[in-house]
């Protein structure tokens, strides 16, 4: 009896941590055989992911915040293919595209080739390690925030909302302090091409973009780009950026013959509409800046100044967080143009 008992209490368990593991991503078709695995929103975020079948095997664009992420895309690309993951390809080193690799050797122990370009692999190594490790010394700060807030929140959505927060922050405290860091095992410089059986892709450096080690990762064939976060459905996050570079990188990878493009946040794009919205505002986001910079303007009256204008230009264009961010975007021109000096 109490086996019995036992057994449906597990079997209850799966159904949710499978539940749950369909809640995180929507898979969507791009082509015959390449999927877009579009991240669903949640209080630690993940990056989307690409899901590419080579024919004897499975390339994956990028791994998410944490392991249990990349587990629960596994559960769902083992149900569109028997075929083992035998590529994982890290975008870039930040923590909402890197953290999950562990999964995906624990997964097929008899061999994943974790690849990144090698800035990547440096960043992960030097400055994403640190951070996992900063973030495990100070996320019970931001815990106990959550706690305080749920204790005076009236309103019963409210309430609800905080503590889904509170329990996806604690289960994330957990995975970090658990997380085994796993390194990409391949790197390139410039370009790494993989012929496999039906199909060909090309994982390409295209120059200092979101980060200086920029993955974009092209299928030729099939007129599709996955690229990171250099280029998303997002507000650019530019802290780790080189803006100037980055303008140039958009140009590069514009000229590759596509028609469907995936960034790391957002939906799927079509065309190259966004590639021209992102030129554009990093131009003006650099001009209005160096202006303002010029006429002797400090850190915060740019910040007041050049995010007015870039507000009444931009906000339409960009998701609705646009207005907080743009802030910190306006202090990284400053800053890159300021030290430039
Ligand atoms: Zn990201």
């Amino acid at each position: 009896m109490r086996r019995t008992a036992l057994f449906f209490l597990s079997l209850c368990l799966l159904s949710v941590s499978l539940a749950h593991a369909e809640d995180l991503f929507d898979i969507k078709p791009m082509a015959d055989g390449v999927y877009a695995a579009i991240a669903k929103p949640v209080y630690k975020i993940n990056c989307n992911a690409a899901i590419i079948l080579l024919g004897d095997s499975v390339l994956v664009v990028d791994t998410h915040s944490k392991p249990s992420a990349a587990r629960a895309l596994i559960e769902q690309i083992k149900k569109i293919t028997g075929q083992p993951v035998r590529y994982v390809v890290n975008t870039h080193f930040h923590w909402d595209h890197y953290q999950g690799n562990q999964a995906y050797p624990s997964s097929w122990p008899a061999g994943v080739e974790i690849i990144s370009s090698r800035a990547t692999r440096e960043n992960i190594e030097h400055r994403g390690i640190p951070r996992v490790k900063y973030e495990i010394a100070t996320m019970p700060r931001e815990i106990e925030h959550l706690k305080s807030e749920l204790a005076v929140a009236a309103d019963p959505k409210r309430q609800e909302a905080l503590r889904t927060n509170l329990q996806q922050a604690e289960s994330y405290l957990a995975e970090l302090k658990s997380m085994q860091f796993t390194l990409p095992t391949l790197t390139f410089d410039r370009s790494l091409i993989l012929y496999r059986p039906t199909r060909t892709v090309q994982i390409l450096w295209l120059g200092n973009a979101h980060t200086d080690g920029d993955a974009w990762v092209y299928l030729p064939k099939e007129k599709i780009l996955f690229c990171g976060d250099a280029l998303h459905g997002w507000t650019p996050f530019m802290g780790d950026s080189y803006p100037f570079d980055w303008i140039q990188t958009l140009d590069a990878a514009e000229k590759l013959d596509f028609d469907q493009a995936l960034g790391g946040h957002g939906d799927v794009m079509h065309g190259k509409q966004t590639f021209e919205l992102w030129k554009a505002y990093f131009r003006d986001l650099l001009d209005d800046t160096a202006r303002i910079y010029g006429e002797g303007a400090s850190l915060e009256e740019a910040q007041k100044q050049v995010s007015t204008v870039l507000i009444a230009k931009y906000a339409s264009k960009f998701d609705p967080d646009f207005a907080h961010s743009v802030t910190a975007n306006v202090t990284k021109a400053y800053q890159v143009i300021s030290q430039a000096r």
